[in-house]
């Protein structure tokens, strides 16, 4: 094989190492990945909130619940004393029916209040089971999505590997005044080999005189394109 067939398979195999390398560094970025793990964290974020703003509620439910007790207890006492027969002061059996009054009326507020608490605890227990059952499949997503992020970055390791050891075999063979030629090019320019096709430059699109055309086929050294100064090369 020619030098500057060895070249133009370095050439190619270097642009496909290059390739691989963006694509794995797009898979490990993962865009998709990184909104799912976001939205996943909001939804934590968001069922912890209700599951707090729920423990608030039933206390509230819970000391509402024992002052209606207490409530009913002291209306009862009164109720006792009333109906006993026993009541000769007017004015006393006056205050307690006032105050029973009283009682009635904080009670029927209380049971009001229960129920409105009720109602609450009802609502945000369904949106907690909502939340637990989106944070669910996201979880689910998100195993699915680690394993196939790490399956296609095996895969694309294991190409890097071969283009890599393709690359250090083709090095191996290149003469190294060419191979110190071609780096030089290399370290300018993304590429430093172009193909002759149909007697166009492949590197700059410009035509290749023909008398250049003739000396890359015939010379045994690099030849370069006069407009780009990559090193030319012909398939025959
Ligand atoms: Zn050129």
């Amino acid at each position: 094989m020619s030098q500057t067939k060895l070249l133009w398979e370095l050439e190619n195999h270097n642009k496909l190492l290059d390739k691989y390398i963006k694509k794995l560094k797009i898979f490990k970025d993962d865009p998709d990945l990184r909104r799912i793990i976001l939205r996943h964290k909001q939804l934590e974020e968001e069922l912890s909130n209700h599951k707090d703003k729920d423990i608030k509620i039933k206390q509230r439910l819970k000391e509402k619940e024992k002052t209606l007790k207490n409530y009913i207890f002291n209306m009862d006492e009164l109720d006792k004393k009333l109906y006993n027969n026993q009541m000769t002061d007017f004015k006393q059996l006056d205050y307690l029916i006032q105050e029973k009054e009283k009682f009635k009326q904080a009670i029927s507020d209380l049971e009001v209040e229960i129920i409105n608490l009720l109602d609450d605890t009802e609502f945000i227990e369904k949106e907690i089971n909502q939340l637990a059952d989106e944070l669910d499949k996201i979880n689910k997503k998100v195993v699915e999505y680690e394993k196939r992020k790490s399956v296609n970055i095996d895969k694309i390791n294991a190409i890097i590997k071969e283009e890599e050891n393709k690359i250090i075999d083709l090095i191996q063979v290149i003469e190294p005044n060419i191979m110190d030629k071609y780096n030089l090019i290399k370290g300018t320019k993304n590429s430093a080999v172009a193909q002759i096709l149909n007697g166009i430059c492949s590197g700059c699109n410009m035509v290749i005189p023909a008398y250049i055309v003739d000396e890359v086929n015939s010379k045994r050294d690099l030849v370069k394109c006069e407009n780009c100064g990559r090193i030319l090369f012909v398939n025959k």
